[in-house]
């Protein structure tokens, strides 16, 4: 058996967290391939390493000094070598960051130092081997990412190890200028050294004990989710569930490898399964709640639009033109509606009304600002009578005003759109009925 295990960065934020990470993967030999993020908050009110260097850095290009930044970010990792008892300098790795930082070596190298310095660290500490990422990871010129090439690479590097550290976030172009994924980005490194190693399972240490059936901040104590699909947790993450980075099951879902979210401060507790498929039947019928608020419906009116081949792509290029993308588009006979996040769409909106004009010639548009999407997603929906009726007479109710209604093909999900105002008595509508009354 062969685990990769990624420790998110409060996991990872000062000796102490260290030790606790340590001791998790000292506990099963199979636990082989860590990724580190950079250390974060040690407390509330504390800042990430990650945005000390973005503001360090941002001191460096703007021609200002920067020394007094970068010791203090220093005196983080000296402090967690210290609380280690490591035999460990990172006197040169400063001060060829510091040369670098002179040389305006570009946002995304500052950044990427936090995982690389605390990756050392942890291969120091845990006697394993470092592997920069920047030799084993691979963006194209674009700024793509390049699947293939880093798996066959990766695969062919860590075949060679039993026991490696590399650090997440980062990798490099052709060249070897570092490029970082989007914040969080940690999560995708575990998943794609997951993927090379073909782990059998990818565990993602966080400080939460997995993920909830609802968002807390609207519902009081909501139970944890067991095991949930892939699929169901794509519904689920791109509505704002902000556990897991969203791009991270890719790599590990061309292998059907699970993922197991774990709490780094409570090691016993199961965690969540993210499986592809499973017959665990969950507790209620949805497997989670979750929603966004600020969106914009674009509804677009033109008589006889179900007979005219096209109508819809026209639409659509509207969007396109103006790069924008949609979330969702609900159709009538005579009508197709647009969904868009609101800041995205704002600035442009006079530009894509003109274009749809221009490309559809549609009778009328109409847009309504304001709008929050809920996803109500389970996969044991489908073979569940009156799933939706429960879900509108609760909201009937409450006194929710339902603007919009969206059933996934995959029957997994169902989509109910509602003003920004009614969001979270929506919510807590639809959790009452499904979880406090278990209908
Ligand atoms: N350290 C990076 C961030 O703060 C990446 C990560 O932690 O995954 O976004």
């Amino acid at each position: 058996m062969k685990k990769v295990v990624k420790f998110g960065g409060s996991s990872l934020a000062s000796a102490e967290q260290f030790r606790k990470a340590g001791d998790i993967i000292r506990s099963d030999a199979e636990r082989r391939y860590v990724v580190p993020s950079a250390p974060g908050k040690r407390y509330d009110k504390d800042t990430k390493v990650t945005d000390m260097l973005y503001s360090c850095y941002a001191k460096a290009e703007a021609g200002e000094e920067f020394k007094e930044d970068l010791k203090s970010i220093k005196e983080r990792y000296e402090e967690i070598i210290g609380g280690l008892k490591l035999e460990l300098s990172l006197e040169d790795e400063f001060k060829t960051i510091e040369k670098n930082f002179r040389k305006k070596e570009g946002a995304d190298y500052a950044a990427s130092r936090g995982e690389y310095l605390n990756g050392i660290i942890m291969a120091a500490y845990l006697g394993y081997e470092f592997i920069d990422a920047a030799t084993v990871i691979f963006f194209d010129e674009q700024g793509e990412f390049e699947s293939e090439k880093t798996n066959k690479v990766l695969a062919e590097r860590l075949s060679r190890t039993e026991r490696a550290v590399v650090p997440g976030f980062y990798g490099a172009y052709e060249d070897g200028r570092v490029k970082t994924f989007s914040r969080g980005g940690s999560d995708i490194t575990g998943s794609i050294v997951s993927r090379a190693v073909k782990a059998d399972v990818y565990e993602n240490w966080t400080d939460v004990s997995g993920f909830l059936l609802a968002d807390p901040r609207i519902i009081d104590n909501p139970p944890g989710i067991e095991n949930i699909t892939y699929r169901e947790l794509r519904e689920l993450s791109y509505m704002g569930a902000t556990v897991l980075h969203e791009d991270a099951i890719f790599p590990v879902r061309r292998e059907g490898i699970p993922i197991n979210i774990r709490n780094t401060n409570c090691p016993e507790a199961r965690g969540t399964w993210i499986v592809e498929s499973t017959c665990q039947k969950s507790k209620y019928v949805i497997t989670g709640i979750a929603g966004k608020k600020g969106f914009c419906s674009v509804n677009i009116e033109k008589d006889m639009m179900n007979a005219e081949i096209g109508f819809g792509r026209k639409v659509l290029q509207a969007f396109e033109d103006y790069g924008i993308s949609f979330e969702h588009v609900p159709s009538g006979i005579d009508t197709m509606t647009v969904f868009v996040h609101q800041d995205e769409f704002m600035d442009k909106e006079q530009k894509v009304v003109s274009a749809i004009h221009r490309l559809a010639d549609p009778d009328t548009i109409d847009i309504e600002s304001d709008l929050a999407l809920i996803a109500v997603v389970g996969r044991g929906m489908k073979s569940t009578r009156g799933t939706a009726g429960r879900i509108f007479s609760a909201l009937a109710h409450a006194n929710v005003n339902v603007r919009m209604i969206d059933q996934g093909s995959s029957e997994l999900n169902i989509i109910i759109g509602v003003s920004d105002d009614d969001f979270e008595n929506a919510i807590r509508a639809i959790y009452k009925i499904f979880v406090e009354l278990q209908l």
